[in-house]
């Protein structure tokens, strides 16, 4: 058996099950944080239901050469449907893309058991795509089996939630993360622990930082930059926003990666936070240092206020017009 999941056990051993009893689900929704597996369990449920491995509960096996093929992401009777991504970085699953798949879910299966359409980022599609996508789910095609992964169950039509099968992923421990890097072997101690806290329970990003200097680095240089906006005026802020408000695709990991450093900050002031919880680990003085500095008030507000501009940014609002208001509620720190 080589469900190659890291992580969420539970869900593993509920589909395993379902496998090893032939009683699997025609829709499934899996939810989580993104990059937390849901794709991985996704292609791996693809594989247990395709798998030719004679014994069920030995599916997916790993080597037949289904599973392989999926592995590879060359397997003829798996679609991954994943959004488009605009010129200003906005995701979105469009109505052409569910009228292409629904168009090749009406084909015979070539190759496998089951056709398996995996719809990414679901909670991206738009309502028309979404309300094309419910005709499919009320009566999918025989032997298709539809998995949507999407961040929360509520941000989707109940109509579409109610009719899947949800498993929702938590974040795996940074505990399980920093023991898979290190089983690796490709890391310095130090990194793998700081690449594991930084994952901040995002195993597929971990897993991606091990293997790409350049993405962990990128943390780091947003920090920087953080670090510089904290040091400018109103006048510095303001030409640091519209600097970063002509490259809004860069946006949202940078943002994101704010985020977690007042998530940090506020909860250092909060009390005693376990420096397992820390995902900014790298940086342990200079966390608390600005603890020491900045009232706790502030470091909540300058959490908000970030959280905020992402979610903003995602409703298409003026860019510019977002980071100067973002800036100007952050402290001002030496
Ligand atoms: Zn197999």
């Amino acid at each position: 058996m080589s469900w190659n999941v890291i992580g969420h056990d539970w869900a593993v051993k509920q589909l395993q099950t379902a496998i090893v009893h032939s009683r699997i689900g025609h829709a499934y929704l899996i939810t989580g944080p993104a990059q937390v597996g849901r794709t991985t369990l996704a292609l791996a449920l693809a594989q247990a239901v395709n798998c030719t491995d004679q014994y069920l509960n030995n599916r997916p096996c790993g080597v037949c050469r289904s599973c392989k093929l999926i592995a590879s992401g060359r397997h003829p009777d798996i679609y991954l449907v994943a959004p488009q991504v605009s010129a200003r970085g906005r995701s979105t699953l469009k109505i052409d893309q569910i009228r292409q798949l629904q168009k090749d879910l009406t084909l015979a299966a070539i190759e496998g058991r089951h056709k398996v359409a995996i719809l990414r980022h679901f909670d991206t599609a738009n309502p028309s795509a979404a309300n094309a996508f419910l005709k499919t789910l009320e009566e999918p095609p025989p032997n298709v089996i539809l998995i949507l992964t999407a961040s929360e169950a509520d941000a989707m039509l109940p109509t579409i939630n109610s009719r899947c099968r949800t498993f929702n992923l938590r974040p795996v421990s940074t505990q399980l993360i920093h023991q898979t890097l290190e089983n690796k072997g490709t890391l310095s101690p130090d990194q793998a622990q700081q690449i594991a806290h930084l994952a901040n329970g995002r195993i597929g990003w971990a897993l991606q930082a091990a293997a790409d200097p350049e993405i962990w680095q990128a943390h780091a240089a947003h920090l920087t930059q953080l670090q510089e906006i904290l040091g400018q005026n109103r006048v510095g802020r303001f030409a640091i926003a519209e600097k970063l408000a002509k490259k809004p695709e860069q946006l949202h990991g940078r943002l994101q990666t704010w985020s977690t450093w007042w998530r940090d900050l506020t909860m250092l002031a909060w009390g005693d936070l376990p420096t397992e919880k820390l995902i900014n680990i790298a940086h342990y003085d200079t966390l608390n240092r600005l603890v020491a500095a900045v009232p706790q008030e502030k470091l909540l507000e300058s959490l908000k206020q970030t959280d905020q501009a992402v979610w903003q940014l995602n409703r298409n609002a003026n860019v510019r017009l977002v980071l100067e208001c973002l800036f100007l509620s952050y402290p001002k720190v030496k």
